[in-house]
């Protein structure tokens, strides 16, 4: 899976014109789940601008009530039917806007609820990489959410994006190495859990045309979670085509 989170970036008709080149760029590319995640203002135009191409539609994030008196909050219900995914957990709602692991937790079974899949974003911070308690971060944030759900969702229906905080938006990636050590530890944390939970788990943070194959060629990472490269349509079909290009090797699920 490729997924392109375009933030806080570009006017609706600079993300119409956006998703119309990623279409372009990854029509052709087999094998790979492809979605972008617009801002919440440009997902119904984009929607029909993605129909019948294979490129699915993501949000940002979403608020965990069906309705209410909830201020500038998007519900999954507004959502559902017509958009296919949601990202919660990302590290910018978490540091800048403050959101705690709980609330994550409640975004995550609300998605779910709807028949939303839901990717879930979990990272650890430079002081928290020194410190050592990298692994401890993730469990702690995975568990948060573990423990909103009654029952172990279907594999499908959700998906795990490890990014490092300190490899966002910094151009300082995970190494292949650094980034398949937390990836393995958090399948084997779900599996502890759940015995045949088995989700796709992403890599995100400078995933860039220049450094996806290498972290693609890691046994465990089951594609990208892309942020700045996303804007730009042709680099982003590059990752694509890498994905595709490891998936057709050893790899059975990118
Ligand atoms: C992201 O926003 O999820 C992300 C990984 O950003 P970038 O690719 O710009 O580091």
């Amino acid at each position: 899976m490729v997924a392109g989170n375009w933030k806080m970036n570009t006017t609706v008709e600079e993300g119409l014109a956006l998703a119309r080149a990623v279409c372009a760029a990854v029509s052709g590319i087999d094998g790979v789940d492809v979605a972008v995640l617009p801002p919440f203002t440009h997902l119904w135009p984009i929607h029909s601008v993605l129909e019948g191409t294979g490129v699915r539609l993501g949000a940002q994030d979403v608020y965990w009530k069906d309705s209410g008196a909830f201020t500038g909050e998007i519900s999954p219900p507004m959502l559902a039917g017509w958009c296919d995914l949601t990202l919660v957990g990302h590290s910018e709602r978490r540091h800048i806007f403050g959101e705690h692991d709980d609330e994550v937790g409640r975004k995550f079974v609300a998605s779910l609820a709807h028949g939303l899949q839901v990717i879930v974003a979990v990272g650890e911070t430079s002081d928290e990489r020194d410190a050592g308690s990298t692994f401890a971060v993730v469990d702690r944030q995975l568990d948060a959410v573990f423990a909103e759900l009654e029952s172990p969702p279907s594999n499908d229906d959700w998906v795990i994006a490890y990014e490092p905080v300190w490899a966002i938006g910094t151009g300082r990636t995970a190494t292949p190495e650094q980034a398949q050590e937390v990836v393995a530890h958090i399948k084997q944390h779900v599996r502890a859990r759940y015995l045949d939970g088995s989700p796709r788990v992403l890599y995100g943070g400078s995933v860039t045309a220049a450094n996806a194959a290498s972290l693609f060629a890691e046994p465990d990472i089951d594609g990208a979670l892309v942020g700045g490269v996303s804007l730009r349509a042709e680099e982003f079909g590059v990752i694509v085509a890498a994905a595709a290009e490891a998936r057709s090797g050893t790899r059975d699920r990118v």
